[in-house]
């Protein structure tokens, strides 16, 4: 079964890295931490969504899309 994307995730994936998790937006899992040597680390959040039910991560890595959806 394929979950339709609602507007607010629509919206979601084009923001940018600093914007927040929109209202529906709750957090699955910990937030995963990524240190690196000589660069800055990172950080990812998963969030699920609970009026489309997709799911989503988070990254401040800059050299990966701020919001990614999950391939269901
Ligand atoms: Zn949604």
């Amino acid at each position: 079964m394929k979950t339709k994307l609602c507007g607010m995730c629509e919206e979601q994936t084009k923001k940018s890295r600093n914007s927040k998790p929109h209202d529906y937006m709750s957090r699955i899992d910990e937030c995963r931490i990524f240190k690196g040597r000589s660069e800055r680390g990172f950080e990812e959040q998963d969030y699920q969504c609970q009026a489309c039910h997709s799911k989503m991560t988070h990254s401040t890595n800059k050299n990966d899309l701020a919001w990614t959806l999950w391939q269901g």
